[in-house]
């Protein structure tokens, strides 16, 4: 999972309707304000903000798109191409390069040092170990990441090779995100994804050869075709694989996904979907069973074995407001409070970059209000958070701000406030993002979230 067109709040075309029904359209948060409050207007303020100085105590990272992926699975809204040939792929890893470039020279970035690296996609694994080895020679020559505390990589496990494995190991990569989704291979099939179960027990040794600090293992609850009984074993067979970390998302059906185009026009045939409450059935399950095997909760998606010493830098910097350049289509940032999105036209975006300009396509300036219920939101799906770090940063007292939403959820018994933590309960946890919405400013509720 990238972060590119990662976040959708619930759509005005679902709104009303039966909230536990799994329909077209999503609750997932992950950023704030909404994207389609996200303008052209304000590609300007983001271009200016990266000709200013970077403040050298902010975390900057650096996420590269790999939109290429062998299978277009049917639930997937992220932009991805499946029928790229290699001259193609070469000639967009050479934009991406060249993109870094340009970005390595601005003053926001010149005076940094990378503190996190992402590759997103798409499958960063399904380019070739000659590809990667050239990407990463050229992004590191001019943006170096010997002292970023994270080198995050998503895999599909059948563009594994030993080969590239270690490749991968030596361009730095600290965590592996091996995304299995399910066991099963009927529901594998159904779901249109490109790897069968025998894959994902193929590559276990090799990357296990590589001692990568931290192997994750990325699960999907409430696929086309789930059931208790698959779900179990899934689980199980999970803890046997014995990653280190685990992240559970619960399937959702944004509106460019073939699941939902089908819905749409009436060609989705019996397609039986689990309901939200089911999903979340699941996922208790799941999180029940990880912590009888030794995690820990992490996130609402994250389990972490106890006593591992490695974490989610990525996503806990973002969630404290970190820096970090995008690059690749349709990619999205964040430089000194302004949101940007790069073209999500592949002409367009490689276009650009060859008459030297950046792909910026929109951007949002954000308030420090906005950057305060950011921060807020997003800490919220670790399952607490503690009033004392946002007066520290935003000079602000949550309990007075947020206090409408706070004491809703929590007449709901849904939250607790004791001495200046704020936590969700673990029902909560399970279906944060239907609940973070409350803390939208007004303008911001019921909208589109594209
Ligand atoms: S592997 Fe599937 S879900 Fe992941 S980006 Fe590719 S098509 Fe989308």
């Amino acid at each position: 999972m990238s972060n590119s067109a990662k976040t959708l709040t619930p759509d005005p075309a679902t709104s009303g309707r039966d909230k536990q029904k799994t329909e077209v359209g999503s609750v997932f948060v992950s950023n704030y304000p909404p994207y389609s409050f996200w303008n052209q207007d304000d590609v300007e303020k983001a271009l200016a903000a990266f000709q200013q100085p970077g403040d050298i105590n902010t975390p900057l990272g650096l996420y590269m798109h790999i939109p290429f992926c062998r299978k277009r699975c049917k639930f997937c809204y992220f932009k991805v191409y499946t029928g790229k040939n290699s001259d193609e792929i070469q000639n967009y890893l050479d934009g991406l390069a060249r993109e870094i470039e340009l970005y390595a020279e601005i003053p926001a970035v010149s005076n940094r040092a990378i503190d996190f690296v992402y590759f997103g996609g798409g499958t960063p694994s399904f380019i070739s170990v000659k590809h990667l080895k050239w990407l990463v020679e050229r992004a590191t020559s001019v943006l170096p990441w010997t002292k970023a505390r994270e080198v995050a990589f998503e895999c599909e496990p059948g563009t594994l090779s030993r080969s590239k494995l270690e490749a991968i190991k030596e361009i730095g990569v600290t965590r592996l995100s091996l995304g299995v989704e399910h066991f099963n291979d009927d529901i594998l099939r159904e779901n249109g994804r490109a790897h069968l179960s025998k894959e994902i027990y193929k590559v276990k040794s090799w990357i296990e050869e590589q001692q990568f600090d931290q192997l994750n293992v990325d699960l999907i609850s409430g696929m086309v075709g789930e059931n208790w009984d698959s779900w179990k074993d899934t689980v199980q067979k999970t803890i046997d694989y014995d990653p280190d970390s685990v992240t559970i998302y619960q399937l959702e059906l944004p509106f460019n996904a073939v699941y939902s185009r089908d819905m749409r026009s009436g060609n989705a045939g019996n397609l039986v979907l689990a309901d939200w409450n089911l999903k979340r059935e699941w996922h208790a399950y799941a999180i029940e069973a990880f912590e009888a095997a030794g995690y820990a909760i992490s996130s609402a998606y994250t389990m972490l074995k106890k006593d591992q010493k490695s974490n989610f830098v990525y996503r806990d910097s973002l969630w404290r407001g970190a820096d970090m350049i995008a690059t690749g289509v349709a990619s999205f940032g964040h430089m000194d409070g302004i949101h940007f999105q790069n073209s999500s036209s592949w002409n367009e975006y490689l276009s650009a970059i060859e008459s030297g300009k950046l792909p910026v396509n929109r951007a949002f300036s954000t308030t420090k209000d906005e950057r305060l219920t950011r921060e807020l939101i997003l800490q919220l799906k670790l399952g607490a958070i503690s009033s004392s770090y946002f007066q520290d940063k935003f000079d602000a007292d949550i309990h007075k701000v947020f206090a409408e939403p706070f004491q809703r959820l929590k007449d709901q018994g849904l939250l607790s406030i004791e001495n200046g933590t704020i936590s969700l309960t673990r029902e909560a946890l399970l279906k944060v993002d239907e609940l973070l919405p409350e803390f939208y400013a007004e303008t911001y509720r019921d909208s589109r979230y594209t």
